[in-house]
């Protein structure tokens, strides 16, 4: 086993501390990998508050890890020592039901392994995330980071870009498709930025007046404020595909209106039931509601490719592990642009706990 240092949540709703514990020791297909940097995720401030009150505590957050390696099992064959990788929500899943042959480790019928708030397949032991020095992951759930990917800003890939890149995938974003993105954030930004490399023509739904010009350096050709009903009613019937990165319940019945014949809002934030759906918006347009959830190994990977060669990156403000508790409280009242990046370095000069 090695010892971690880390940041953690000892319980529910306390501010994250410097915390140590052990990591297990490499299995024949494990990496072990220095963490370098890691993303702030909405997710791990809905963690943190646990609402489902299922969390295990001390909880270390964090999926969004870009690192090096610096030890491998003796199996291991897709990374070597040095290599620069990266891991995003899942560190583990059955990899033999169909759903894990078809590439869709995300959805594996026996449950992925969560990089933190799971737990492992072999020990039962809880699984711990990024907010910490170092971590062990088998090898099938490494990602390479191409050259020319900036480390300090890949992070945020491997959890809001592939939340967002799965679905602008599936349904077609592209050449002469019109996408909206409700909710400028973390994965919103991403979305916006990802639906422009692929082709389509993008607009922004947002709630900040203070983000329009944001929104249009960002690369969409339109901006609408959710509070203009004038505005969302012009709006109507427009969009083939919205994706919807609200993090809190909403209506989405002035949502669905967008939609144009046989489009599609893909859930992605909100984790909460929501207020009724009017069934006639849904017919009268032949309109669909969806939800997704992050992304298989394998389009995790075209992903990284993809935004190596068009060099698309999160707008990333970095900060030291120090910063976090202040960070999540940004969070919390939508003052980020557009995705915190911990600096793992400065976990060094932490004192041992
Ligand atoms: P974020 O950076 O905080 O961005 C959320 C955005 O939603 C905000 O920038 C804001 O955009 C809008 N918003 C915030 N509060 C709102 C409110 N009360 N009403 C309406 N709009 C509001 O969060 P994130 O990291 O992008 O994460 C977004 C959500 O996705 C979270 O719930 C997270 O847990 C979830 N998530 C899901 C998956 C998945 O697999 N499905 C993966 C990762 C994250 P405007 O200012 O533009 O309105
Ligand atoms: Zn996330």
């Amino acid at each position: 086993m090695t010892r971690a240092k880390a940041y953690a949540a000892h319980q529910s709703n306390s501010p994250l501390a410097p915390w140590e514990f052990e990591r297990r020791s490499l299995r024949e297909n494990d990496v072990l990998i220095d963490i370098l940097y890691c993303g702030v995720c909405h997710s791990d401030l809905h963690a943190i508050h646990d609402h489902s009150g299922m969390g295990t505590f001390p909880l270390v957050p964090g999926h969004e890890i870009v690192g090096k390696v610096r030890e491998i099992g003796p199996a291991v064959t897709k990374v070597a020592v040095g290599d620069n990788v990266a891991v995003g929500c899942m560190v583990d899943s059955c990899m033999a039901c169909d759903r894990c042959e078809d590439h869709l480790e995300h959805y594996c019928r026996k449950g992925a392994t969560m990089t933190y708030r799971g737990r492992d397949r072999i020990t039962r032991e809880p699984t711990q995330g990024g907010y910490s020095d170092h971590i062990v992951v088998r090898e099938d759930f490494v990602l390479s980071v191409p050259d020319g990917l900036d480390l300090e800003r890949a992070g945020p890939l491997l959890c809001a870009g592939i939340t967002t890149w799965s679905p602008l995938k599936l349904w077609k974003a592209g050449p002469g498709t019109k996408v909206a993105v409700a909710g400028l954030g973390g994965l919103g930004h991403m979305a916006v930025k990802l639906a422009v490399g692929l082709g389509a023509d993008v607009t922004v739904i947002t709630t900040s007046p203070s983000k329009v010009d944001d929104a249009l350096a960002l690369g969409a050709s339109r901006v609408l404020l959710s509070s203009d009903p004038a505005a969302m009613k012009e709006a109507r019937s427009s969009f083939n595909l919205i994706i919807d990165t609200v993090p809190v319940p909403h209506d989405l019945n002035p949502y669905l209106s967008l939609l144009d014949l046989d489009g599609t809002i893909v859930l992605v934030g909100v984790i909460q039931p929501l207020p009724e759906v009017d069934a006639r918006v849904l017919i009268m347009g032949r309109r669909s509601v969806a939800g997704s959830m992050i992304g298989g190994i394998a389009e995790t990977q075209e992903l990284l490719e993809f935004c190596a060669e068009k060099n698309i990156l999160p707008d990333c403000e970095t900060i030291a592990v120090q910063d976090i508790n202040h960070a999540f409280e940004r969070m919390d009242r939508n003052d980020v642009k557009y995705r915190f990046v911990i600096d793992m370095a400065t976990l060094q000069s932490e004192p041992a706990a």
